[in-house]
């Protein structure tokens, strides 16, 4: 098989007297007149697949020096994980257990994954594209609303993280001023496996209501209270833990203390 392999790459690259093809007839058309190659995605401009095909080549050539010659590069095996690093480029953030924890509600998770990358549309960041008539916090009515103020220093999200920290211990740094006073505790933070899931989802929950308490102040003219928005996060995270509790028993030692 990996003869056949090699010879298929040999023909495509160098040409040869076997039936596969060698990359420049690979890229023409089916006759003079025709301009287009027929993929699987339909019509396909000539001079793209062009473009592609030599592309391929090149990385083909690296692994293939000489006609006669093909040098393996890589392992000798193939898993998703290292195709998936290799996509990625290798980069690695600090908060990605965090966000993406297994126990995590999956739209809190994205709205905190969205307010990790600073990309939440607070009125400070909608004013860099569309300039804004109104930058005041809607729920202090003191400052400028941006990420940092409306999750850490705005009096309406201290109040809630407060309640929170009261009711299930969360490591940030005190006082909490910044989104990396948030994410770096959390990110080194030393726990058994379900106390830190569950931690991670109260973070992760605790931004979502923030947000939606803004959002339906500023779109619906809803004011809901701090005490309102602890009450509705406790809630959701204990019909939610208490709902994968039934599932795996993980966190049979940890309902007492959401409970309370
Ligand atoms: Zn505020």
């Amino acid at each position: 098989m990996l003869e056949k392999i090699t010879a298929i790459c040999r023909n495509f690259l160098w040409g040869g007297t076997e039936d596969y093809s060698h990359y420049r007839k690979a890229c023409l058309g089916r006759s003079n007149k025709e301009r287009f190659a027929v993929g699987e995605m339909g019509p396909w401009p000539l001079h793209k697949k062009q473009d592609l095909i030599c592309a391929i080549k090149a990385i083909f050539k690296a692994g293939c020096l000489a006609p006669n010659v093909w040098t393996f590069q890589g392992k000798n095996y193939y898993k998703v994980s290292i195709g998936y690093h290799w996509l990625v480029g290798g980069t690695k953030v600090s908060w990605d257990r965090v966000i993406w924890a297994r126990a995590s509600i999956p739209h809190h998770a994205f709205i905190a994954w969205v307010f990790i990358h600073r990309r939440l549309p607070t009125k400070m960041r909608l004013n860099k594209f569309f300039q804004q008539n109104d930058l005041h916090c809607l729920l202090c009515n003191h400052h400028t609303e941006d990420d940092s103020h409306l999750f850490a220093v705005c009096p309406y999200a201290q109040e809630v993280w407060d309640s929170i920290i009261h009711w299930w211990p969360l490591p940030l740094r005190s006082p909490c001023l910044s989104l990396d006073d948030m994410t770096t505790p959390l990110s080194s933070f030393k726990a058994p496996k379900a106390h830190k899931q569950i931690t991670f989802v109260v973070f992760a929950a605790t931004i979502y209501f923030i947000w939606y308490a803004r959002n339906q102040l500023l779109f619906r003219n809803h004011r809901i209270t701090a005490l309102t928005t602890v009450c509705m996060i406790k809630d959701q995270i204990r019909h939610h833990m208490l709902f994968l509790n039934t599932l795996s028993c993980k966190y049979s030692t940890h309902v007492d203390a959401l409970l309370q």
